[in-house]
Order: structure tokens, then sequence, then C-alpha cells
């Protein structure tokens, strides 16, 4: 946000909040640095946020939005002299492959981006010693993975959660959740289907990613939420 040639009062509002970059968070826990997601903006996140390393790439899934940006683990594999771990699921792996064919040639191009591809699947996993658990999640017709890593549970581009991957959220005291828009959609939670799912959760802070324009703006939706959910903002930072 804003949208290219969008006029509308969302996008040209002059509230930081209501400027954002593609979905994505950082976490810092026991010396390491994972990334969820690098969508086209990874480059600039990285750059705003002054990252020097980072340990993993922890995937969703395939789409642009989320993945466009791995080119850009290059700078981490210059200065880290390593390959960049990136977990996925199968199929996501192959939607890496083909998107970034000239890094998974068997004669490389110098200075192609490193990327070490890492296959999970839906059950917990260590990366040095952190306990993750995908959460798998539906967004319409795809399998897309969110994540726990500890108390802090991150889900994104979902429209439906099964009572059992549900199971696995409670518990956490904070949480992120997408919501799109208030106008159902096809493959992405609409602020009330988010609102009700952690209101069921409870859990100490929760908040909405992945919004659309359409959503309104940040300062007025802010007004409606109960007093534990808050509309993420970039550069959000939250300490557990
Ligand atoms: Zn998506
Ligand atoms: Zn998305």
């Amino acid at each position: 946000m804003p949208v290219i040639t969008c006029n509308c009062n969302v996008c040209q509002s002059a509230d930081a909040k209501d400027k954002r970059l593609r979905s994505s968070v950082m976490l810092e826990t026991g010396g390491n640095t994972f990334v969820i997601d690098a969508g086209p903006d990874f480059r600039q996140q990285m750059l705003r946020k002054n990252v020097k390393k980072l340990d993993a790439v922890l995937i969703t899934h395939g789409h642009k939005d989320h993945v466009n940006g791995l080119d850009d683990v290059r700078a981490f594999n210059y200065f880290q002299k390593c390959p960049i771990d990136v977990y996925s699921q199968k199929d996501v792996q192959d939607i890496l492959k083909s998107f970034f064919f000239y890094a998974f040639e068997d004669d490389k191009y110098p200075g192609v981006p490193e990327i070490n591809l890492c296959a999970i699947e839906n059950k917990a996993f260590k990366i040095n010693d952190v306990l993750i658990t995908p959460i798998e999640v539906m967004h319409y017709r795809l399998p897309v993975f969110g994540y726990r890593i500890k108390d802090f549970t991150y889900i994104t581009d979902a429209n439906f959660i099964s009572g059992k991957e549900i199971d696995k959220m409670k518990g956490s005291k904070v949480i992120v959740m997408n919501a799109l828009r208030r106008k159902k959609h096809i493959s992405h939670f609409t602020l009330d289907e988010a609102v009700n799912i952690l209101q069921e959760l409870q859990p100490e802070q929760a908040y909405l990613t992945h919004i659309s324009h359409q959503m309104g703006l940040h300062a007025d939706v802010e007004k409606e939420l109960p007093p534990f959910i808050h509309l993420a903002y970039d550069g959000l930072t939250i300490e557990l």
C-alpha cells in the first residue's frame, strides 16, 4: 500500500500506518534471526531494519507476494559466506525452482543467490535448537503453512483453519493473523472472520496483517477492534 494508480482515501492517506510493504515478519530468538516470507519488498525490509545476519527463511506458500524477494538473500550469502536455508513444503520448492531457475542450475552464473531448500511437513521441526511448529491453514484450495515459535504464532493467507490446527495455536501469547478487508473474499479471512477466531483463542495480544486498502484507514479500524486486537503496521516490534 498504496496501490499503484489508486486514488482512494486510504492509498492517499498521510498516516505512516497506512503505508504498508508486503507481509512478512522477522523473529529474533536464542541468537537466531529468522524471517517468515520474503516478498518483493524483502530487500527494503532488511535495509530498513538494518538486518546484518539471517539464519533461515520460512515460507508460508509459493505466491509471488511471499517469495519474490528471495533473490536478495545473495547479500547475506556474500557476507555470511554460506547458502541461506529456506524452509517450505515440498510443492513450494518446485515453485521456487521455477521462479529462481538460475539459482538451481548445475552450472551456475557467479553471484546468483545461494538457496538451500529444506523440505518440511506438517510436523514440528528444529532450526538451531528452536522448535518450530507448522500450522496448516487453507488459502481457498491451497494448503499454506503458518508457524508457531514458542508463544508467537504467525498466520497469513488463510480463509480456513481446521479445529486440529487451531488447537496448535492455543496458549499463544501473541497471534498475527491475516484479515484482508470487510467484504467476503475467496481466499483470505475478512475482518470479522479473523476477529472471531482471535476472540475464541484469546491471546494476550493479536495483530492483523495482509490488510488491503479496502479495509479502511488504520486509525478508524483500530477504534472498532476489541482491546487486545490491533492492526499491524510496518516496523511494529513486539517483545516476548
Ligand atoms: Zn497468497
Ligand atoms: Zn499473500
